[in-house]
C-alpha cells in the first residue's frame, strides 16, 4: 500500500493516493443537483434525525430551506444504539423525502446501512450518507463505488484520520470519487459532550486531501445549546458546510431530540454564521502555508 500513499503529515500518517491532495488535484468539488460542495459556498444540510411523518418532514423542509439550507437530511433507515429504539420508516420515509424535495427544491441526504439497500436508496437520495458505525463496512463502501451518487462518509467514532481516509480510498478505488468527508465527533474520555468534536480534523483533512469536509455539530455535541458555537467554529477552521439536526418539536422527537434545534434556533444560528463565514474567506490564503507546515506534498 505504501506506493499508493502520499508523503507523511507531521511524521504521522500518509494519505491514500486517490484522495490525497496533489499539485494537480488540490481540491475536488462534489456536484449535487444545481450546486457544488467544496467550491467555496458553505453548504448547510439540515433536518430531522429520523423521518417520522409527512407533516414533521415537510414543515422542517420548508423551515430549513427558508433559513438557507441547501440539503434536507432525514434518516429512513436508522442505525440505533438500542434494538428497542425506533428504527426508521424505511421506504415510506424515502418517499416522504422525495415529496419534500419536490415541494422545496432541497437536495436529499439519507443514510444507507447495507450494501443490499444501495440501489433502492440511490433512487431517492441525492447524497448517500454512510454513518459512523458503517465507516469500515467495506462491502457497503465497495457497493457505493458504483451507485452514481455522491457519498457522505462520516468518520468512525473511534477512527483515526488515516483510517477515515482509508475508507474514502476504498470508495474511490471502487469507482466513485464524489466523496464528502464528515467530522462528527469521536469517542474520548470526556462525557460532558456526547462525542468530542475534533476541530483540528478539518484543517488536517483539508491539507492532506482534496475532498470537501463537512462538520456535524449535532452528534458531536449531543446537546442543542452547543450546536451554534460548534458550527461557528467549523466555519472559521475552513469546513465546506454543516450537517445539523432540526425538528419542529425537539422534545417530542423519536431520536436525538436533545441535540436537535427547533426552527427559530436554526434560523438564528444561520443568521449568526455570516461574520464567521467572512472570516473563513479572509483566512483562505493561509491554506498553502498550512500545507507547507504539514509537510504533505
Ligand atoms: C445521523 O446522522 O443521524 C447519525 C446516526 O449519525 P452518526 O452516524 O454520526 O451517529
Ligand atoms: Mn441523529
Amino acid at each position: 500500500m505504501t506506493s499508493r500513499m502520499n508523503p507523511k503529515w507531521n511524521g504521522q500518517f500518509s494519505c491514500f493516493d486517490l484522495v490525497a491532495k496533489t499539485a494537480s488535484c488540490p481540491r475536488s468539488v462534489v456536484r449535487v443537483r444545481d450546486f457544488e460542495i467544496g467550491d467555496g459556498e458553505f453548504v448547510v444540510m439540515a433536518g430531522p434525525c429520523a423521518v417520522e411523518s409527512e407533516s414533521q418532514l415537510l414543515r422542517t423542509a420548508e423551515a430549513v430551506a427558508r433559513a438557507g439550507a441547501r440539503v434536507l437530511r432525514g434518516g429512513a433507515y436508522k442505525p440505533r444504539s438500542s434494538p428497542y429504539a425506533f428504527q426508521g420508516l424505511g421506504v415510506e420515509g424515502l418517499k416522504l423525502l422525495r415529496k419534500a424535495r419536490e415541494e422545496t427544491g432541497l437536495a436529499i441526504i439519507t443514510e444507507v446501512m447495507s450494501e443490499e439497500d444501495v440501489d433502492l436508496i440511490a433512487e431517492y437520495a441525492d447524497i448517500m450518507q454512510v454513518g459512523t458505525r458503517s465507516m469500515e463496512n467495506f462491502a457497503l463502501l465497495e457497493a457505493l463505488g458504483g451507485c452514481g451518487r455522491p457519498v457522505f462518509l462520516k468518520r468512525g467514532m473511534t477512527a483515526t484520520l488515516e483510517e477515515f481516509l482509508r475508507s474514502a480510498q476504498v470508495i474511490a478505488l471502487a469507482g466513485n470519487l464524489q466523496i464528502i468527508l464528515c467530522e462528527r465527533g469521536i469517542r474520548t474520555f470526556e462525557t460532558a459532550t456526547r462525542n468530542t468534536l475534533d476541530i483540528a480534523a478539518v484543517p488536517v483533512l483539508k491539507t492532506v486531501s482534496h475532498l470537501p469536509v463537512v462538520v456535524d455539530p449535532s452528534h458531536a455535541a449531543g446537546v442543542r445549546s452547543l450546536v451554534p458555537v460548534l458550527s461557528r467554529a467549523a466555519a472559521v477552521v475552513g469546513a465546506d458546510g454543516l450537517l445539523v439536526e432540526v425538528h419542529p418539536t425537539p422534545e417530542q422527537a423519536m431520536s436525538d431530540g436533545n441535540q436537535s434545534l427547533n426552527f427559530a434556533e436554526f434560523r438564528h444560528m444561520m443568521a449568526d454564521l455570516q461574520p464567521y463565514l467572512e472570516l473563513q474567506h479572509a483566512s483562505r490564503q493561509l491554506g498553502p502555508q498550512l500545507l507547507a507546515a504539514g509537510g504533505a506534498d
